[in-house]
């Protein structure tokens, strides 16, 4: 049975400039379980109106734990206005885990993570789970942002790269002409996920990010003769 727990905010980073890392930690230490890909429905209540609204994020942290990490864009809707204002030692109210986006690191011996924005969140959970427990993977990346400014966590990324080996590409949808970024540009399809995984039909393969993003990557996935069945998506946003 999932339980609803008061969970006390413990910091608060900003790590690009739309969105904030938030650790919340269990208040009565309680950790809980979870499959890297899950997510947990995060509670404002405000005593003062009695008012409540909850919404759904992904875990961004390695299982099993009695913190939870979540990497919200702070778009000022319902929820995330309350968030603009929220300080260390806040109380939320979290259950978890929810959800059928699931690593199984059984599926395969090499993985795919296609992320597009904040969906890059399930998967720092998948990878800190893999370098927690020293499990030796053959991973490929691919990450969409809009600018080169909105790389969540760039630096864990290349670390990631030299350490683990999992190799990241980012992809920069609206760079600027003559800009300084010299990666690759535009958004992601069949073509550039051939470019850089070749092997792509021997890969299980995630995709997390808006709606948009996940149609036409799994799309472009199917259209290279990926079998749908290996294929797991989660979408958010727009
Ligand atoms: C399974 C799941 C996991 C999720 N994980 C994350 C996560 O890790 N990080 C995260 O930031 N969000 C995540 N979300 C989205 C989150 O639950 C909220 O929908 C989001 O924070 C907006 O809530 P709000 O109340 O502030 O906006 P609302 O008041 O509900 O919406 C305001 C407006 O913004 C639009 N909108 C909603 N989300 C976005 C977005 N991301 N970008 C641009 N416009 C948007 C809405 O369509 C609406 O028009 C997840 C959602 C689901 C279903």
């Amino acid at each position: 049975m999932i339980i609803k727990r008061p969970y006390v905010l413990k910091t608060i980073r900003k790590v690009t400039p739309l969105v904030s890392s938030f650790v919340f930690k269990a208040q009565d230490n309680t950790a809980i379980d979870f499959v890297p890909g899950m997510f947990a429905m995060l509670e404002y209540r405000d005593h003062a109106t009695g008012e409540s609204i909850s919404r759904a994020f992904s875990i961004a942290n390695p299982p099993p734990s009695n913190e939870l990490e979540f990497l919200i864009s702070l778009i000022h809707g319902r929820f995330t206005s309350k968030l603009d204002t929220a300080k260390a030692g806040d109380v939320y109210y979290v259950s978890a885990p929810y959800g059928q986006f699931k690593f199984d690191i059984k599926s395969g011996s090499k993985f795919l993570f296609l992320a597009g924005g904040t969906g890059i969140a399930p998967f720092l959970s998948m990878l800190r789970m893999i370098d927690k427990n020293n499990i030796g993977i053959d991973c490929r990346m691919l990450y969409s942002v809009r600018y080169p400014e909105e790389i969540i966590n760039k630096d864990e990324l290349e670390e990631m790269q030299q350490r683990m080996g999992v190799k990241t590409v980012v992809t920069v949808t609206r760079a600027q002409e003559g800009g300084e970024w010299s990666g690759e540009k535009g958004h992601a399809d069949s073509a550039m996920i051939l470019r850089h995984v070749s092997d792509v039909r021997e890969r299980s393969s995630y995709i997390c990010g808006p709606p948009a993003f996940v149609k036409a990557l799994k799309d472009a996935l199917v259209s290279l003769g990926v079998d749908e069945k290996s294929i797991h998506a989660e979408m958010w946003g727009e």
